[in-house]
């Protein structure tokens, strides 16, 4: 499957061997297979279409980076925004589990992976979190079922709960409750029965178990190799009982990544997990990187790319050490260090990191130099015209005015600009005599 995905692309972007900016037609042309490998992908056709519109618009018109082709590029900004796409704001492998005992609830069908993922879970809480577990199987239905959470949990070393004839689901997660509670337990996860399709009783035996368990974190376990049903399942389950995350189990096979693209896009749901294997240990958090590379299936390409970006960088900063040392700072080098400054976590960041300006960072700090000032600054120097940035000496009192009024600021903070510039390319020179710049620029790109 992804084989094929890759030769497709492949084929693709082999034609696109112009150099120079991306244009409209080369960019739709390889789309237009990108979004037929997704569809094959099991992405589903909305999400793929979304895609494929989104890319379009962020490819068209962006220049080809040197030493690498137009096809390459365009590889490298779908493999962006997959990844983009698939990661979410929180960190998938955290789960929510202080205020002990806390709950998790399993949920899923019947056969996705459901049982072997709570003892997966269950071991991995144990061993990498220290944390004191115990398990219960609330399938009143599948007494096998029981028996095999009974088994995992002998063979991982976690405690479950002993199964007592007769009771229903609600009485068995009560009950775990207390024993959870009294035997001093970090976290005790529920395994609700599963069926093999979504029907009323499935639903409403795990939103009354959700009633009285109140869970930190409702897992839904699905089957990754069932693509696009997987979306439906876990959208079906969201409405009906609401879920913190999803696991996607059998990646190890030729799971298609597709259905992870869909699961983030249509429902919502962070992917948190994915299982591997049968073992024990196969279980990993959800890297949105390493599925956008397997859903693309060109990491070799992305690799490519982002070197050869590192080098033309690299270039930039060379030919602009060699300025700075000649005393030639002007206003455009000041706009991009305020830019990599920006990039780099603000003022004070930055200059921590430039051993002579260590002290200036913090005076300006103190002085409220914030990232605030940043964006103005950068917004004054828009305001110049090319040869004011090149030579600011030119910049008379009527300029300044215009200047600072189309940057929407006052004459006086242009003035600081200009006081600011005017030390620093003094600091450059001085540095670049001592070689100081070098160190200092070093740990700028
Ligand atoms: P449940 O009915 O949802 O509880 O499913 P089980 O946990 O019993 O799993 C059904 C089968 O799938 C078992 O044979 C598991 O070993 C297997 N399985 C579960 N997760 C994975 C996985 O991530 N990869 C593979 N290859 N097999 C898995």
């Amino acid at each position: 499957m992804f084989e094929n995905l890759s030769e497709r692309l492949s084929g693709v972007f082999d034609k696109l061997t112009k150099q120079g900016a991306l244009s409209e037609d080369d960019v739709k042309t390889a789309l237009r297979e990108v979004r037929i490998a997704l569809l094959e992908a099991d992405v589903s056709l909305p999400v793929a279409r979304d895609f494929v519109a989104t890319v379009q618009a962020k490819a068209t018109g962006q220049a080809v980076t040197k030493s690498i082709t137009p096809g390459q590029q365009v590889v490298k900004i779908v493999h962006d925004e997959l990844q983009r796409v698939l990661t979410g704001d929180e960190d998938p492998g955290a789960l929510k589990i202080d205020n002990p005992p806390a709950p998790i609830l399993m949920v899923g069908l019947q056969g996705s992976g459901k049982t072997t993922t709570t003892a997966k879970l269950a071991k991995r809480l144990k061993e990498r979190d220290g944390k004191k577990v115990l398990m219960a199987s609330l399938d009143t239905n599948r007494p096998a079922a029981m028996e095999q959470l009974a088994i995992l949990g002998m063979q991982i070393g976690v405690d479950t709960l002993p199964i007592v004839a007769g009771e229903t689901p609600v009485q068995i997660a009560k009950r775990a409750k207390v024993q959870a509670s009294l035997g001093g337990y970090d976290v005790y996860m529920l395994d609700t029965a599963g069926r093999l399709h979504i029907d009323a009783e499935l639903i409403a035996q795990a939103a009354a178990v959700r009633d009285v368990a109140n869970p930190r974190e409702t897992l839904l376990v699905v089957d990754g190799l069932t693509g696009q049903d997987a979306v439906n399942v876990a959208q079906e389950f969201d409405d009906k009982i609401g879920v913190t995350g999803v696991v996607l189990t059998r990646m190890d096979g030729d799971g298609r990544g597709g259905a992870a693209l869909s699961m983030r896009a249509i429902t919502g749901k962070p992917i948190r997990f994915v299982g591997l294997g049968e073992k024990m240990d196969a279980i990993e958090t959800f890297e949105p990187q390493r599925i956008a590379g397997r859903i693309l299936g060109m990491g070799d390409i992305v690799a490519l790319v982002e070197k050869a970006q590192e080098t033309i960088e690299a270039e930039q900063a060379a030919r602009m050490m060699k300025r700075f040392q000649q005393g030639r700072f002007n206003m455009n080098d000041l706009k991009m260090q305020l830019e990599q400054m920006l990039k780099m976590g603000g003022m004070e960041g930055m200059m921590g990191m430039m051993p002579g300006a260590a002290k200036m960072g913090k005076q300006m700090a103190a002085a409220g130099m914030d990232d605030g000032i940043l964006k103005r600054q950068i917004a004054l120097i828009n305001s110049m015209t090319k040869k004011e940035r090149a030579n600011p000496d030119l910049l008379a009192a009527s300029r300044k005015k215009r200047i600072a009024a189309g940057a929407g600021l006052e004459v006086s903070e242009l003035n600081k600009l200009i006081k600011q510039h005017r030390q620093m390319a003094d600091m450059m020179k001085k540095m670049g005599k001592g070689g100081m710049l070098k160190q200092a620029m070093k740990g700028m790109f």
